[in-house]
């Protein structure tokens, strides 16, 4: 009876606690609300559990079974810190290695002092309860956050307005007069950054002849693709089923080089209204494809780690070399078989690519605004091909567990140097409520570094590498509400909240 009455009374203080943390108010809105209900449900559950089974404890185990207990989480939390340690060591996290040194040290000799020492039996028991507690409820998967609505964009934007195409004005010219005419609210602000030394200026705080250099060669490869993004199919037409068609462009697109591939019905809020760069500055875009292919690239973990440096701009602007190419080879191939097509490349896009990229299940766009992915989180590039060959589509990437995660975690926010991410809630009207980055005070500070910055991407949580201790870790995140506080806390305690930016490799210069 008494264990009927055990178990009848913890598994429904469990069931209380995880539907409480289900059902967590939107950060956004509550402030701290969730955690709250979170904690109190939590501490409600352990009481429960503690006055139903310590006296069966003080009864039947005497101590030994509770002995092994500790000793084996002892021995797990050993495994666990030389893990990270060893992953910390490969992926050049200074500081992460240190620390798991510690941990390592420490948490066996405190669960084996617990074991051995001669205390009340009712302290290694409590402990050993507790931390049960903790992993059963860090495991086990309470749902998806309630309060995060997906974000449809109310209007279409105009890529005239997109800070690279107001950069790339040049004063005394008949665009820009027109631009600054029909938008005078930019005017200050695109004045400001023309005052100061520009992306990849040898003037800029951060210049480094070589990376510098590096960047700009990626950029003028990039733009030597401009020739092929578009053009006329071939006269006969090969009829291929979408799955075969969907298999094989997934498939090669891996072997080029791509983390994840997806598709998605190209609609009109995926195209910018106006072309905003280029010698088509000002034409109408209209949508002449049925499917949108979007992929993504990898950037080097240990490159953009370097950011705000010159190597996190090389290779920032290497992968938009490497998505370009991809994506320009992909849309030949299709014009090849018979099929409009169109690829979407640095500086020549029609498409949105983090929108794209998200309704074709690549993603989340989370609080700095970019696309995190569910691999890589934000460090990737996007490429986009459109077209009218008959592919299968793929489930959106509405995913409120990164839109929950991003609620409670603003590193990005606190590290940004001229504030630019909002560390405040999802903003804008019903159905349109999303972080909205000032890219006026980004563009800005990168103007006077002469990089492209990243420092929010090399902070962020999501960006560690694509490695099983990493994916298991994003795995918690995606299942449990209390995961999520627990994994923000641990990368806090691991790699810093304001982590330094890393080293680069030997044979790239180092201005640190
Ligand atoms: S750093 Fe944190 S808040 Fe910013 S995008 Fe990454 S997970 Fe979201
Ligand atoms: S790139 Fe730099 S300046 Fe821009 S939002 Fe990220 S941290 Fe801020």
């Amino acid at each position: 009876m008494a264990t009927l009455a055990l178990l009848w009374e913890s598994s429904s203080s469990m069931i209380f606690c995880f539907r409480s943390v289900k059902n967590l108010p939107p950060v956004e809105n509550e402030g701290v609300g969730g955690i709250i209900i979170g904690v109190k449900s939590f501490g409600f559950s352990v009481k429960v559990l503690y006055f139903c089974i310590l006296p069966l404890l003080d009864f039947n185990l005497n101590g030994k079974p509770m002995t092994y207990l500790l000793l084996s989480m002892g021995a797990l939390s050993l495994v666990g810190m030389l893990w990270l340690h060893l992953e910390s060591r490969r992926e050049n996290e200074k500081t992460a290695k240190m620390r798991s040194v510690w941990g390592a040290v420490l948490a066996p000799v405190f669960f084996g002092l617990l074991a051995w020492l001669p205390l009340p039996p009712m302290i290694p028991i409590l402990v050993g309860l507790t931390t049960l507690m903790v992993v059963l409820l860090l495991v086990v998967p309470t749902g998806r956050p309630g309060g995060f609505e997906n974000c449809f964009p109310a209007e279409r934007f105009d890529e005239r307005t997109v800070m690279f195409s107001r950069a790339a004005l040049k004063p005394d010219t008949d665009y820009f007069d027109r631009y600054y005419r029909d938008h005078p609210q930019h005017r200050e602000c695109d004045d400001k950054f023309r005052r100061l030394p520009g992306l990849g200026s040898p003037d800029a705080g951060k210049y480094e002849p070589l990376s510098f250099a590096a960047a700009a060669a990626s950029f003028e490869a990039v733009e030597g693709l401009s020739g092929l993004i578009e053009g006329e199919p071939a006269a006969t037409t090969l009829e291929v089923s979408p799955e075969v068609a969907t298999a094989f462009i997934k498939g090669w697109l891996k072997k080029l080089g791509a983390v994840s591939s997806g598709i998605t019905v190209l609609k009109d809020e995926h195209m910018y209204t106006v072309k905003g760069r280029g010698e088509n500055w000002g034409q109408s875009i209209e949508r002449t494809h049925r499917f949108a292919i979007a992929f993504s690239v990898e950037m080097d973990h240990r490159q953009m780690g370097t950011a705000p440096q010159g190597p996190t701009m090389m290779e920032s602007a290497e992968q938009y070399m490497q998505a370009g190419a991809i994506a320009t080879q992909v849309a030949v191939f299709i014009r090849n078989l018979g099929w409009g097509s169109e690829a979407h490349i640095d500086a020549n896009y029609k498409v949105i690519c983090p929108l794209v990229a998200r309704d074709a299940g690549l993603g989340e766009i989370g609080r700095m605004g970019l696309l995190m992915t569910a691999e890589l989180g934000p460090r990737v590039r996007l490429g986009v091909i459109t077209t009218d060959l008959p592919v299968n589509t793929d489930k959106a990437g509405f995913d409120p567990a990164v839109l929950h995660f991003c609620s409670i975690c603003k590193k990005c926010a606190e590290i940004c140097p001229p504030g630019a991410i909002p560390k405040g809630g999802r903003e804008g009207p019903e159905g349109n409520k999303r972080w909205r980055l000032d890219s006026e005070s980004c563009y800005t500070y990168w103007c006077a570094t002469g990089t492209d910055c990243g420092q929010c991407v090399r902070v962020c949580p999501y960006s560690h590498p694509n490695t099983l201790m990493h994916n298991l870790v994003r795995r918690g995140i995606k299942n449990s509400a209390i995961f999520r506080h627990f994994a923000l806390k641990m990368d806090d305690l691991l790699y810093g909240r304001k982590p330094k930016p890393m080293v680069p490799a030997s044979w790239l210069p180092n201005r640190h």
